[in-house]
């Protein structure tokens, strides 16, 4: 952190970290697990040595982990609590509910974003103002 952030960008910044810190165990607990079942394969199930759950769980937490990184680094450069699509401030019991979130509750609830690469929804979709 290069930057003097104002009280609630702390606020914000100890709940990202602390998810990010959650994640990194998380993460690393399914990597074991993972590295478990290869080397001794027949004290798990038998050939179920990558589950579906697992991977489903590694991705989507990878996915929330690159999240919570891009929030801090817009922390960092001043950026965070804005809207990624038209620029408006995010709603505070949205931050606070999602702490990492990009986009303001008018866009969201515009269709697509939610689902959309990031590239494609800023190119289709802006919050009529
Ligand atoms: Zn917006």
């Amino acid at each position: 952190m290069s930057r003097v952030l104002s009280l609630m960008e702390r606020v914000f910044e100890s709940a990202l970290e602390e998810e990010r810190q959650r994640l990194d165990v998380s993460l690393n607990w399914s990597k074991s697990i993972k590295r478990l079942m290869l080397e001794d394969a027949g004290t798990f199930v038998g050939e179920q040595a990558g589950p579906e759950w697992l991977t489903r769980r590694e991705l989507r937490e990878r996915d929330l982990m690159a999240e919570v990184k891009a929030a801090l680094k817009r922390l960092d450069e001043g950026k965070y609590g804005h809207c990624d699509l038209c620029r408006e401030p995010i709603e505070l019991d949205h931050l606070l509910e999602v702490p990492w979130a990009r986009y303001c509750a008018g866009c969201l609830a515009d269709s697509g974003v939610l689902t959309a690469p990031i590239s494609v929804a800023t190119e289709t979709t802006r919050a009529p103002r």
